[in-house]
C-alpha cells in the first residue's frame, strides 16, 4: 500500500494542529508510521486519501454500529440540516430521542444530552457529588472516561498509549479526590471504601472495559459493586459510552442484569455526530439544573443534526431484534478464526471478547485488568497492526484499544480478515 497523500497531509497538518491530529490516538504514535487520512467510508469499509480501501474494525471508535454512511442516518441529517443547523431553543426531536432511549434502557427516567462522552461522564460525577454531598470518587486503573481532570488519573486509551495516564495540568487537589482501584478486584474496592468511610460519592467504571483492550467483568464484579454501593450509600455510575446500545438495547445493565444509578452514553447514541448523554432516575435527576442546583449546560447540546442522526440510529437498533445476536456471532467467528491461526503459529496471545467488542493481546496469561493488559508484547502488536494495515484491514492502532464490529461486515469480509491474519502471523 502507498500512503503518499496521507504522508503529505500529515506533514501539513502538523504545522497547524498539535501533532497533526485533534485526538492523540489518531497519530499512530504507539505503532509508528503515518496515520492514514480518511476520505470517505461506506458500509464496512473506509477509504483513505490515497484511495486505499480497508475493512474497518474501528468504526469511528464505536458509533458506526450499522456501518458507515448508513442511508437512514445520512438522510435524516441532510433533511434536518435544510431546516437550520442550531437554534439554542428546545426542539421536538430532543423529546423523541429521549423517549426512545428511555424505553430501551432499564432503570432510567430522564436523560440529558451533551456533546461528547467526556461531558457525559464529567456531568454524571458532578451530579453524583451534588446528590450525595460527598466529594471523592473511585475509578479503575486503565478505565477511560474522557479527558476531564478528575479522570486523568491512571487513565486508559490514548492517555496510557502516550505515556501520560496522569496528565500534567491536573492539580493535586483534583487528583486527591479520585481514588484508584484495580479492575475486577472487589477486595481492593472494599478496602478503599473502608479507608474513606462516608466520603465517596460514586464509583464510575466501564462495565466492560474497552480502553485497556477489551476486558470483561469477571466473577460477578458488577453485581458485587452494586452490593457495596448499596451498603455504603455510594452511587454506581456505568460509563456505557462504548457499551451503550452496542452490547444490547439496554447496554451492559441489560446484558449483566445489574442496575446502575447513573448511566453515561456517547458514540452509538449520536450516530456518528458529536453526542453524549447521561441518564438516571428522577430522584437523582431532580437535582440537575434547571430543576435543581447542580449546574450543567451546553450551547449545542441537543443539536438538531446530532439528534436526527441519533434518533435514526436508535430507531433502527430498536426495531432489529436480531442485531446484537448477528454482531456477536460475527465477532465470535472472527475470534475463532484468529485463535486457530495464532495457535498454529505458536504465537502467545489472548483474545478478549464481549458481544461486538474484541481485542488481541500478545501475551500468555489472562488479561483482566490494567496490569495484565500492560504485559502485552508491544513489538508484536506493532508488527501485527502494520501487517494488517498493509493487508487492507484497519484495526485499532494501540493494544490499549478495542475493535468494534459493525453490522455491515459480511462473512466474506471476516474471511478476508482471517486470511490476512494468517499471512501476517507468518511474519510475527
Ligand atoms: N468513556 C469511554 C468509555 C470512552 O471510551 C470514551 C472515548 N473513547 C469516553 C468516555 C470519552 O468520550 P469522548 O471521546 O466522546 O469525549
Amino acid at each position: 500500500m502507498l500512503y503518499k497523500r496521507s504522508s503529505a497531509l500529515f506533514k501539513e497538518a502538523q504545522d497547524v494542529i498539535p501533532g497533526g491530529v485533534n485526538s492523540p490516538v489518531r497519530a499512530f504514535k504507539a505503532v509508528g508510521g503515518t496515520p492514514i487520512f480518511a476520505k470517505s467510508a461506506k458500509g464496512a469499509y473506509v477509504f483513505d486519501e490515497d484511495d486505499n480501501q480497508y475493512i474497518d474494525y474501528i468504526n469511528s471508535w464505536g458509533p458506526m454500529i450499522l456501518g458507515h454512511a448508513h442511508k437512514p442516518v445520512v438522510d435524516a441529517v441532510v433533511e434536518k440540516a435544510k431546516l437550520g443547523t442550531s437554534f439554542g431553543m428546545p426542539t421536538e426531536i430532543e423529546t423523541k430521542i429521549a423517549e426512545l432511549a428511555i424505553s430501551m434502557v432499564p432503570n432510567i427516567d430522564k436523560i440529558r444530552f451533551v456533546n461528547s462522552g467526556t461531558e457525559a461522564c464529567m456531568s454524571a460525577v458532578r451530579l453524583a457529588r451534588g446528590f450525595t454531598g460527598k466529594e471523592k470518587i473511585i475509578k479503575f486503573a486503565g478505565c477511560y472516561h474522557g479527558h476531564s481532570d478528575a479522570f486523568l488519573i491512571q487513565a486508559g486509551s490514548g492517555a496510557v498509549t502516550f505515556g501520560s495516564p496522569n496528565s500534567p495540568g491536573v492539580t493535586e487537589g483534583t487528583a486527591k479526590d479520585t481514588l484508584l482501584a484495580r479492575y475486577n478486584d472487589i477486595d481492593n474496592v472494599e478496602a478503599l471504601i473502608k479507608a474513606n468511610a462516608d466520603e465517596i460519592a460514586c464509583i464510575i467504571l466501564e462495565p466492560v472495559a474497552g480502553n485497556m483492550g477489551c476486558i470483561p467483568p469477571k466473577d460477578n464484579f458488577l453485581q458485587k459493586l452494586r452490593t457495596l454501593c448499596d451498603a455504603h450509600n455510594i452511587l454506581l455510575i456505568f460509563d456505557e459510552v462504548m457499551t451503550g446500545f452496542r452490547l444490547a438495547k439496554g447496554g451492559a445493565q441489560e446484558l449483566f442484569n445489574v442496575d446502575a444509578d447513573i448511566v453515561c452514553f456517547g458514540k452509538v447514541i449520536g450516530g456518528g455526530l458529536p453526542v453524549g448523554a447521561f441518564a438516571t432516575r428522577n430522584e437523582i435527576m431532580n437535582h440537575l439544573a434547571p430543576l435543581g442546583a447542580v449546574y450543567q449546560a451546553g450551547t449545542l447540546s441537543g443539536n438538531p443534526l446530532a439528534m436526527a442522526a441519533g434518533l435514526a440510529m436508535l430507531t433502527e437498533i430498536n426495531l432489529d431484534d436480531e442485531l446484537f445476536t448477528r454482531l456477536a456471532e460475527k465477532t465470535e467467528y472472527l475470534h475463532k478464526g484468529m485463535t486457530k491461526i495464532l495457535q498454529e503459529h505458536n504465537i502467545d496471545h489472548v483474545i478478549n471478547r464481549v458481544g461486538s467488542m474484541i481485542s488481541v493481546h500478545f501475551c500468555k496469561d489472562e488479561v483482566y485488568d490494567f496490569e495484565t493488559s500492560a504485559k502485552g508484547n508491544n513489538a508484536s502488536f506493532k508488527a501485527f497492526f502494520h501487517g494488517m494495515l498493509n493487508e487492507g484491514v484497519y484495526i485499532a492502532p494501540s493494544a490499549f484499544e478495542t475493535w468494534f464490529l459493525c453490522d455491515a461486515l459480511s462473512y466474506e469480509d471476516l474471511d478476508k480478515t482471517i486470511e490476512a491474519v494468517s499471512r501476517v502471523a507468518k511474519t510475527l
